[in-house]
């Protein structure tokens, strides 16, 4: 074909560029996406430099299994990429792993027989999929399923297609698991062939990392059986190159020092804010809202003026953290890092379908100190896959054991509540300088936002957004230190720099307040917001019923200052009914004084009915004083209330969903099943709604 003159310009361009990536960016910036090579461009998908046909993508890449992830916290990514690795490593196979959303599924009947695509997704909130899984899950759950090809769900499109499934749920939610058996029923509908069975994790039980091992070995023999593959002996092989730079400073404005994108990075952070790319919010006020001395429960206004961010009552606002000074300092020091902690490295992945979950060029200290989640529960698997890298011999067996006898494992570090570092610390006082830094990559998890429900009203406050947050700080009994919630504690120490307390960081967690570069300094913290289906009905003169114990409390102080806004401004608003639970009134009512106004201003419509805990000698809850109140319960639902569940979802929420199917059955004289359905049917129409973790 000839060349015109844009397809020249395209292509100098492409050749600077590959110059400015082959020379590791000594005369220009590394391009962010080394996939897009002149080959690609030149067929013609210059734009992106990527394909969403994952045929494709496979056949270019020469890789015959994808492991698909629908990820909301990071843990079914994490599953993912380890599935793949194992498969790479124990069973020959070229795989690859794959972010749902970057991939169309309209060619999926094109899927060739010979290869195999896994999928790993998290379910949701109330049976919904993963923000990444939304498209996917409503192109094969819908009604009229069509592919490129122009076959239908009814002729078994999917006859090609061999897959493999795992899910990851929570049995205390309605809807367990809910995604992976939606999927799973539906691709077998098609007529795909799933091997192995499909796996369900559940978080709710504490045991997903069990249930995900306990799954997994069956299924590799049968995949073996399906493909033919063999086992074979494994040595690491790292996903991840990771090369120090001599000629790179920490200064070097190319050089991401916690940054989440490259305009942060840049000093020109701008909007569309959203959960890739957070808006780095001014903390405008916070204050304690307990008044003992060993707990703590944070109420903070964050301030998103002039940042086009806007948020509705009863959405979520995400936190994204930074990781404890102490904890950075434990784990580079554990993995022999502390002394070259602000050396520049660049990761790049050694396979081009290797998507690199840090940006680089980086340094040590600020990959562990803001990329990676150095503080969660540790997996079996992972501290298994540190003992070819052990300082000694007595150390690594010591750790085959731990890899191989579960219940060992769980005495000596799952029970102890310990980090990976504090782990390692336990077993040996010497550094395990020789893990690679790919290792620890592969192994841990992106650090992840957290999420809270918003504790304000958009309407009242349209650009200050309230949380109130428990700091989560637990010596839990056996354990021989206290676990500290990573975002919390944060958020404590910015309290605390905010306010001049007088002994700030009581714990010697040394957070880097001011951020990379400064940029957060003046107390801001990067922020996105998440919108929810839990919401307030949009006829105020509607009743509500809401529960929420505790910091369940939040989203109600938001609909409370909402309803009372609008009572004062004359609108009619119903009644409003509140049961809130916590130990004590005089320590932890949260928004008491605040509650007590609104009462004063809107009368008998607002009711606050109290549960505490440890006042009297029995253990009062929310769902006592709900039984207490099943006439009035009752009669509010006759008038079509809503009823609102938030907090706690193990306990709490599943007490009250029983509690209200009873209240229901006795008051209307009907058998218990029946109050059960009610319920039921409440939650499908939408005027049951819970927000609960
Ligand atoms: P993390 O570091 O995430 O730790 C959480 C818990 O895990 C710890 O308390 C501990 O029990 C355990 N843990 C931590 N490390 C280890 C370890 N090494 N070994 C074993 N166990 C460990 N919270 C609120 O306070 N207010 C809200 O309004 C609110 N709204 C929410 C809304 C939604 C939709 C969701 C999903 C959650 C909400 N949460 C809310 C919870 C919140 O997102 C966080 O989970 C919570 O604040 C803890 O975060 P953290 O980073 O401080 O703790």
């Amino acid at each position: 074909a000839q060349l015109d003159t844009l397809d020249l310009i395209v292509l100098v361009a492409l050749l600077v560029g590959s110059v400015a990536y082959f020379t590791k960016g000594t005369y220009w910036a590394v391009p962010k996406d080394p996939y897009a090579s002149s080959a690609v461009a030149l067929n013609g998908a210059a734009k992106s430099g990527k394909t969403r046909n994952i045929v494709e993508k496979m056949d270019e890449t020469g890789k015959n299994c994808v492991i698909f992830y629908g990820s909301q916290t990071g843990t079914a990514e994490d599953y993912a990429s380890r599935l793949a690795k194992e498969g790479s490593q124990r069973f020959g196979l070229k795989t690859m792993v794959a972010d749902i959303e970057d991939y169309d599924y309209e060619n999926l009947d094109q899927f060739p027989e010979d290869k195999v695509a896994f999928f790993v997704l998290a379910t949701y909130g109330e049976g919904e999929p993963t923000d990444n899984a939304v498209e996917f899950y409503q192109f094969l759950t819908g009604d009229d399923v069509a592919f490129e090809s122009g076959a239908t769900a009814d002729d078994s499109p999917l006859s090609s297609l061999k897959y493999v499934a795992f899910g990851l749920g929570n049995n205390t939610y309605e809807h367990y698991n809910a995604m992976v058996r939606r999927i799973d029923t539906a691709l077998t509908k098609m007529g795909a062939q799933r091997i192995g069975t499909a796996g369900e994790g559940d978080d709710g039980a504490g045991t997903m990392e069990e249930d995900f091992l306990a799954w997994k070995e069956p299924m590799w023999t049968a995949l073996s059986d399906a493909m033919g593959l063999q086992e074979r002996e494994t040595t690491y092989e790292p996903v991840f190159s990771v090369v120090e730079s001599e000629d790179k400073s920490p200064e070097d404005e190319t050089v991401y020092l916690g940054e989440p994108t490259a305009a942060h990075r840049a000093g020109q952070p701008k909007g569309p804010y959203s959960a890739h790319n957070p808006y780095i919010a001014p903390i405008v006020e916070s204050r304690e809202l307990f008044t003992v001395k060993d707990r703590n429960c944070l109420h903070m206004e964050i301030s998103i003026a002039g940042s086009n961010l806007s948020y509705q009552t009863g959405d979520h606002i995400a936190i994204w953290p930074t990781n404890a000074g102490a904890e950075v300092d434990r784990f580079l020091q554990v993995f022999g890092l502390e002394n070259k902690r602000h050396t520049v490295i660049d990761i790049k992945g050694i396979d081009v379908t290797a998507k690199v979950p840090i940006p680089t060029p980086t340094t040590y200290d600020a990959a562990v100190r803001y990329y990676m989640e150095i503080c969660a529960p540790v997996s079996r698997q992972f501290v298994s896959s540190l003992a070819p890298f052990a300082p000694d011999e007595q150390i690594k067996a010591e750790i085959t054991r731990l890899g191989n006898d579960k219940d060992y494992f769980h005495e000596k570090i799952a029970n102890q509540c310990f980090t990976i570092a504090q782990a390692l610390q336990a077993l040996s006082p010497n550094p395990f300088s020789a893990v690679p830094f790919s290792l620890l990559i592969e192994g841990l998890n992106k650090l992840q936002p957290r999420y809270y429900s918003i504790s304000s009203s958009s309407a009242v406050q349209k650009d200050k957004i309230s949380i109130t947050a428990v700091v989560e700080s637990v010596r839990l009994p056996g354990a021989s230190h206290i676990v500290k919630g990573v975002t919390t504690n944060y958020l404590l120490a910015l309290k605390q720099k905010q306010n001049g307390d007088p002994f700030p960081d009581p714990h010697g967690m040394t957070y880097a307040i001011t951020g990379p570069r400064n940029k957060y300094d003046g107390i801001h913290v990067p922020v996105h917001v998440r919108h929810s289906n839990f919401k307030l009905p949009s006829d105020p003169s509607k009743p509500i019923i809401m529960v929420g114990p505790g910091t369940g409390v939040a989203p109600f102080r938001g609909f409370i200052q909402e309803r009372a806004a609008l009572a004062a401004k004359g609108e009619k608003v119903g009644t409003t009914v509140l049961f809130f639970g916590c130990r004590k009134r005089d320590e932890d009512f949260l928004y008491q004084d605040e509650f007590k106004a609104y009462q004063e201003q809107m009368g008998d419509s607002l009711k606050i009915i109290t549960a505490f805990s440890r006042e009297g000698s029995n253990k009062v809850y929310v769902q006592h004083r709900l039984k207490e109140h099943a006439e009035l319960v009752s009669d509010l639902l006759k008038q079509k209330a809503n009823f609102y569940v938030c907090g706690d979802a193990a306990n709490m929420a599943r007490e009250v969903n029983i509690v209200l199917g009873h209240i229901l059955a006795e008051q209307r004289g009907m058998p218990s099943d029946k109050g059960e359905e009610m319920v039921k049917h409440m939650r499908s129409s939408g005027s049951y709604q819970e927000d609960v973790w």
